[in-house]
């Protein structure tokens, strides 16, 4: 395990917590890379009877050493952004392996993307591929299209992050795919390689990925009815973690499913997963700053981390195992773990039995995916620093913001 304890204090692998906040202070993310190439390894495994690839999607965490050594392992990548686009590049990842997925992409963005040669862009809408269409004839260039189904499935365990339902603004019904594949096929510059979904995230169970895989193959199976073969079948991300007793998600379970789904068929499989690969991978160190009595025999712990580092409580009443690093010195008693914020939403843990002290250094577990990834300058806070802990050593591999860079772009006027 990652983050274990050796003699009492919380480790990053090798390397004691507290030692890693004494050299870079806190509030930090600190991320074990032996964890998220564990965690591929396992998910590469599963999958290992299938033809697939792995589209990590960077919008769970883009932090640029975790692409980088992700991209060595031959991971593809799944962007929602030219942003994105431009961090893979940047890391030294392969555009020929990169999906491009969301239902806003900009007329640049597209144009980025074509220019870099995509593996594919998952179209999810009839007007997106107009302008795909448009922009690849602009630059005498051509384009790979998967569109986007949305198989009307409920999962995902808050509403937020439950995507796949008709009521959602992603995707297209399947009778809109089929008139969009149609179009596709009347163009000079597009090419329809694949279909695909992305039906939610944080999904413990294999039962809807393959209630929404049934639905992309007899999809397919239509399309071939209809003279187009595909190659691709995107099956999207939102495999689940543990956070406190969920079961978790089990990557055999999957292995098995689609091998039997696939079996057969000259298809390649694609799986965006995120959160599965990167969540239990970091921690976030917080220091207390302050404990205040508050009421119902509850006291506040005033941390010096807050939503604006760490939105996901406050976003999704999302449940984190928070925990001293070093064994403790006090008594437990239960407390708000809150930070600094000037917001009553600004949590990070609710009614938790700690044994705190003022000083004390506290670990937020799980926190590897849509932490820092979700993370803000409110308040004028400079955002966390992020380490990387590797077999040998740890390093920061994102300097926590100064002042100087918040005010870099504004003006008086
Ligand atoms: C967010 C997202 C993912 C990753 O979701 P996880 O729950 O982190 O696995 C994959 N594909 C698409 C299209 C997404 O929007």
């Amino acid at each position: 395990m990652a983050f274990a304890r050796d003699d009492g204090a919380l480790c990053a692998d090798a390397f004691p917590l507290a030692d890693i906040a004494a050299a870079v202070g806190t509030p930090a993310y600190i991320y074990s890379w032996p964890s998220v190439r564990a965690r591929y390894a396992m998910l590469e495994a599963a999958l290992a009877d299938v033809p697939h690839r792995i589209c990590y999607a960077v919008k769970a965490n883009g932090n640029l050493a975790l692409l980088a050594r992700l991209a060595r392992l031959g991971a593809g990548f799944d962007i929602v952004s030219g942003g994105e686009l431009t961090r893979v590049l940047r890391a030294g990842g392969d555009p020929g392996r990169t999906v491009f997925s969301g239902v806003g992409k900009s007329t640049e963005e597209i144009e980025f993307a074509i220019r870099q040669d995509i593996a594919a862009f998952n179209v999810e809408s009839v007007a997106e591929l107009a302008r795909l269409e448009a922009g690849a004839k602009r630059l005498g260039r051509s384009a790979r299209v998967s569109v986007r189904v949305n198989p009307d499935i409920e999962a995902g365990d808050h509403p937020y992050i439950a995507t796949g339902t008709k009521e959602s603004k992603f995707g297209v019904p399947a009778a809109v795919a089929r008139d969009i594949y149609r179009q596709a096929a009347t163009s000079e510059v597009l090419e329809a390689v694949g279909v695909g979904c992305h039906i939610g995230s944080q999904i413990n169970k294999v039962a809807p990925f393959k209630q929404a895989l049934t639905s992309l193959l007899d999809l397919a199976d239509t399309l071939s009815g209809d003279g187009l073969a595909l190659r691709h079948i995107d099956l999207g991300g939102g495999f689940g973690v543990r956070y406190r007793s969920e079961e978790p998600f089990c990557p055999k379970e999957l292995g098995r499913m689609v091998k039997d789904a696939l079996a057969g068929r000259n298809l390649t499989l694609t799986v965006e997963p995120g959160r599965f690969l990167v969540a239990d991978a970091g921690v976030l160190l917080t220091r207390v700053e302050y404990l205040k009595p508050g009421p119902n025999g509850r006291g506040f712990a005033v941390v010096d981390a807050a939503m604006n580092d760490f939105l996901r409580p406050t976003l999704y009443q999302a449940w984190h195992a928070i925990e001293p690093v070093l064994a403790p010195d006090a008594a437990e008693a239960r407390w708000d773990v809150v930070g600094p914020v000037c917001e009553s939403g600004d949590f990070l843990a609710l009614d938790r039995e700690l044994p705190l002290r003022e000083g004390a250094l506290l670990a937020v577990r799980g926190v590897g995916a849509y932490g820092f990834a979700l993370s803000s300058n409110y308040n004028s806070r400079v955002r966390a620093a992020e380490v990387l802990v590797d077999e040998d050593r740890f390093r920061v591999v994102r300097e926590r913001e100064t002042m100087a860079d918040l005010l870099r772009s504004e003006t008086i006027g």
